[in-house]
């Protein structure tokens, strides 16, 4: 199977995460897409298939040498992220792209001129959605490099490798991916997750992702008679909002720089 036909097949299945869920995974539509995974790995050949209740997923490609060699991990996770919908994905490949804006739908483009990074990718094919949803290319591309490459090495026997361990999980964009995962089971000498990013990028780090939930209670009064007594919880969250620092925000940093800020 080509590797674009394996990833828009995984389009097709909504596995958006939710936060607030009680249960592991936190959308049970996750597990319906983690059974798809496992029977696919069943069919490409992988050797010791299994899925756990919470929907983690572990296979193996044997080694194929009789030397030691370590066993390495690759990870990617199944959820798609909460900012769009993730069902309903109409996938659809842009052939030979040709530098122009990329009509979605008719009301929406992805234009160069809003996202420059798109040029560097003239004469490729791209992948879309109708605009109206979320791709989920994060992770589910992930999953179909890793996939492709197992069947890659499978079929070229000559490409000596020692044990290759492959993880799936769900719910990382809520941020419990790594939760249940199970390193001793997965039992690699290292591993690496395979998640964004641009062609030969490799991270040895990580950005921290903690969240904070603020909780604002105002005092309703009648505004006849506010005065001294009404507490507007919209002017006190402004308030609280400007005094973070606008130096030290998403949009206005890159690399270190928030922590160099922060730290000195
Ligand atoms: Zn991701």
């Amino acid at each position: 199977m080509e590797i674009a036909e394996r990833f828009i097949n995984y389009t097709k299945f909504d596995t958006q995460s939710a936060e607030d869920s009680q249960t592991v995974p936190s959308t049970p539509k996750q597990l319906i897409f983690a059974k798809y995974l496992k029977e696919e790995l069943e069919r490409e050949e992988l050797k010791d298939v299994e899925m756990d209740e919470m929907g983690y997923i572990y296979a193996t490609l044997p080694s194929n040498s009789k030397k030691k060699i370590p066993t390495i991990g690759f990870i990617s996770h199944y959820d798609t992220a909460l900012d769009a919908s993730g069902a309903n994905i109409k996938a659809r490949i842009v052939r030979n792209y040709d530098g122009g804006d990329i009509q979605l739908n008719p009301n929406m483009v992805s234009s160069p001129a809003m996202f420059p990074e798109l040029l560097e990718h003239k004469g490729e094919d791209l992948i879309v959605t109708d605009g109206t949803t979320l791709l989920g290319a994060d992770d589910k591309a992930g999953i179909a490099e890793i996939v492709q490459a197992m069947c890659y090495l499978r079929d070229h026997p000559e490409i000596e490798h020692g044990d290759i361990r492959v993880g799936f999980n769900p719910d990382e964009e809520i941020g419990m991916g790594a939760h249940h995962f199970d390193v001793e089971k997965f039992g690699c000498d290292w591993g690496y997750t395979i998640d964004g990013g641009d062609l030969g990028e490799l991270e040895y780090e990580n950005f921290n992702a903690a969240g904070a939930k603020v909780f604002i209670h105002g005092v309703s009064v009648h505004t006849g008679y506010a005065k001294g007594k009404m507490v507007n919880a919209s002017r006190l969250a402004c308030e609280f909002n400007a005094m973070i620092p606008d130096t030290e925000i998403p949009e206005a940093t890159e690399g270190y720089q928030a922590s160099t800020i922060c730290s000195g």
